[in-house]
């Protein structure tokens, strides 16, 4: 074991783990950041982002991250790249188990370990990820203006997601599996009221179509059997994300949905010392930059109970 003991462990590497780092680090704090299995995190699997802040001509999704580290890096974060396979937060100092192969301690740590949208599993979706097919509506809608699209999923994301392409894109299909949404009735409602939004019923996608780019989708009526091909240029996933939060589980309080339950308005989990910023802890608006936003708290809020803990 590593006698030393950290002020603070930022375990990811999305906008939320980056901008804790820059905080901690400029507050003296020589953070240690581990990395994880994507460095970068979702952002270096998306192409153009220009809703970010500060860019107006917008900048890679991958170029962003490796400006975040350096940033990170610049006040003096440590950064690694391994993964934290284990944390043990029932004694103080906390410890955390890098790469199956050794274990750190540390006063307090800072959960930015995001969150993974889920996927249908086709190869042809797989193929084309990035080249019309995307999880993030927010995120590329508007590479789609004008466009056809279509929005596979039946809860409140995609009814969210259909809506927002319906402002945008000419017409946007709901490839919906079963006869019914389980989107909330507000949500129903919005989606009915649109008229450039048509719901697909019973609806199921055998695969993405293109060589290049999206040019459509091959759909089966799961009742009727039969098969059709449409037209698109988009194809948005929206069947939920899994915060990633399985190394944590079985101490912190996670919400009826599965993310970490922080107390309103701060990033605390229900361990003292102990914190969650980005994706893992919001079902709600997981963006880059309330992300970052989250992650800033995290690095005050550290700040706050280590000075707590020295005094
Ligand atoms: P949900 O789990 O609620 O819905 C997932 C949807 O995707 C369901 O319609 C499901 O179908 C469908 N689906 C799942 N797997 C597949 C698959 N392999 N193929 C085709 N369809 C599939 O996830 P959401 O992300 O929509 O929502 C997660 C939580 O976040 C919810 O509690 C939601 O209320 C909340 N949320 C709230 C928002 C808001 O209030 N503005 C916005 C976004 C999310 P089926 O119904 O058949 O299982």
């Amino acid at each position: 074991m590593d006698t030393t003991i950290a002020n603070v462990l930022i375990i990811g590497s999305g906008p939320a783990g980056y901008t804790a780092a820059i905080y901690a680090a400029r507050a003296g704090l020589h953070p240690i950041l581990y990395q994880g299995y994507q460095p970068g995190g979702q952002l270096t699997i998306t192409t153009d982002v220009e809703n970010y802040p500060g860019y107006p001509e917008g900048v890679q999704g991958p170029q962003m991250m490796v400006d975040f580290q350096e940033q990170a890096q610049r006040f003096g974060t440590t950064v690694h790249a391994a993964n934290v396979t284990a944390v043990n937060l029932s004694a103080y100092p906390y410890e955390a188990v890098i790469d199956d192969q050794h274990t750190i301690r540390t006063k307090s740590i800072i959960i930015a370990t995001g969150a993974a949208a889920k996927w249908l599993g086709l190869p042809s979706e797989e193929r084309l990820n990035g080249k019309g097919v995307s999880a993030c509506a927010t995120c590329d809608g508007f590479f789609f203006r004008g466009q056809d699209v279509a929005v596979v999923g039946g809860g409140d994301s995609a009814a969210e997601e259909a809506s927002h392409l319906s402002n945008i894109c000419r017409k946007v299909y709901m490839l919906v599996r079963r006869d019914k949404l389980r989107a909330s009735a507000i949500m129903q409602q919005r989606v009915r009221n649109k008229p450039n939004i048509e719901i697909l019923w019973n609806t199921e996608v055998e695969e993405v179509l293109g060589i290049e780019t999206v040019t459509g989708a091959r759909v089966i009526n799961n009742q009727t059997k039969q098969i059709k091909e449409i037209p698109l240029q988009g194809f948005f996933v929206a069947i939920g994300h899994q915060p990633n939060t399985a190394l944590f589980a079985s101490y912190l309080d996670l919400t009826p949905q599965g993310y970490i339950q922080t107390i309103p308005g701060t990033t605390q989990t229900n361990i003292p010392g102990v914190f969650a910023a980005g994706d893992v802890q919001d079902s709600v608006y997981r963006q880059a930059v309330t992300a970052a936003g989250t992650g800033c708290m995290a690095a005050l809020d550290a700040e706050r109970f280590l000075a707590t803990q020295d005094s």
